[in-house]
């Protein structure tokens, strides 16, 4: 074979494999996640934009994981932290995040606590220069994705009905993560703030009883219920009678305790996948044996099935996508090129 040949073969291999690397990252650019990040007793969850924009909302208890988390992925950069109020369970890791992480805004609720946990906290976001953003009204534009502040009730001093809400969107997805709010602050933003359907719900307060109500459920409607929760804990969370009444909704529940971290990959169509860390161990034996497709699709990922054919460069096919090997993947065969039997 002439060198000219070869070096033409050569090239059209390589626009080839270009094309292909090209389509993948443009396939995995259109994509937000939402992970909620196993930190036993407490929340943490990181909003990945398809852009880049990195918000982590919460940062679990003080011995959480959430710096080696950061540091395995390679995030020196923090677009925004939110803290929902300054419990903490919910602020115990800041700290650590402030001062290892760079961080361009912070926003809490305003309500000051009384603990060493919240001094060292307030202490390290004036430290680390990022700039304060009260929990007004506001949206918070992340690239292609919004974020909503649901503010607290002006004058609480409460921090759990102080927790500041969020209402992220991307397109037709929409997810609704409100902190360790109870009724009564749920009943306010029924009252005076516009609480859209959701596609996802992270239980307020753990999955407590007083973090759920028939009036919350009813306006959300979500199809994927999230409890961040410490397996064992003492208070008794999550009440198994909010997990009932979230699955008499329609909701797929997810629980960090029993799931490890839940992970959900949107589009802006709304169509998602849901990827969990491990298989829940009390997971009804129906589900276990025959598992229900976590993918909710809509009508536009059922338009899409011809033409998802992708070949997992890293990682392993899972449904019509390509997840870690770390994790289970609980969906029926779907169209990735190595997942067909
Ligand atoms: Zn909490």
């Amino acid at each position: 074979m002439s060198p000219t040949w070869r070096g033409a073969i050569l090239g059209r291999w390589a626009a080839g494999l270009l094309g292909s690397v090209v389509l993948v990252a443009s396939l995995q650019a259109q994509t937000l996640e939402l992970r909620f990040l196993d930190v036993g007793q407490g929340d943490a969850a990181l909003i990945v934009t398809p852009e880049g924009k990195k918000v982590l909302v919460d940062a679990g208890p003080g011995a959480s994981p959430i710096v080696p988390y950061l540091r395995s992925h390679h995030y020196d950069t923090l677009d925004l932290v939110v803290a929902s109020h300054n419990h903490s369970d919910h602020i115990g890791g800041m700290p650590d995040v402030l001062t290892t992480t760079a961080v361009r805004y912070y926003l809490d609720n305003g309500i000051p606590h009384t603990t060493a946990t919240y001094q060292r906290t307030i202490r390290a976001v004036q430290a680390s220069g990022a700039q304060y953003l009260a929990a007004s009204a506001r949206t918070i534009t992340l690239g292609s994705a919004r974020l909503r502040v649901l503010p607290p009730p002006s004058r609480q001093v409460d921090q759990n009905n102080g927790s500041v809400g969020l209402l992220l969107e991307y397109g037709q997805f929409r997810a609704l993560l409100t902190g360790d709010s109870e009724r009564d602050e749920l009943q306010y933003w029924l009252q005076y703030d516009s609480v859209p359907q959701v596609t996802v719900v992270k239980a307020a307060h753990h999955g407590s009883p007083n973090g759920t109500t028939a009036a919350w459920i009813a306006a959300t409607r979500p199809q994927v219920v999230v409890v961040s929760v410490g397996a064992g804990n003492s208070y008794g969370h999550p009440s198994l009678d909010v997990i009932e009444q979230w699955r008499g909704a329609g909701a797929r529940v997810y629980r960090t305790d029993q799931d490890g971290a839940v992970i959900l990959q949107a589009k802006r169509d709304g169509s998602y996948i849901v990827l969990n860390e491990r298989a829940a161990p009390t997971a009804p034996a129906a589900s276990a044996g025959t598992p229900a497709p976590i993918a909710r699709s809509s009508g536009a990922t059922a338009q899409a099935t011809g033409a998802c054919c992708r070949v997992c460069t890293r990682g392993k096919a899972c449904g019509n996508s390509c997840i870690s090997r770390a994790y289970q993947c609980r969906q029926p065969p779907g169209c990735a090129c190595d997942a067909r039997p």
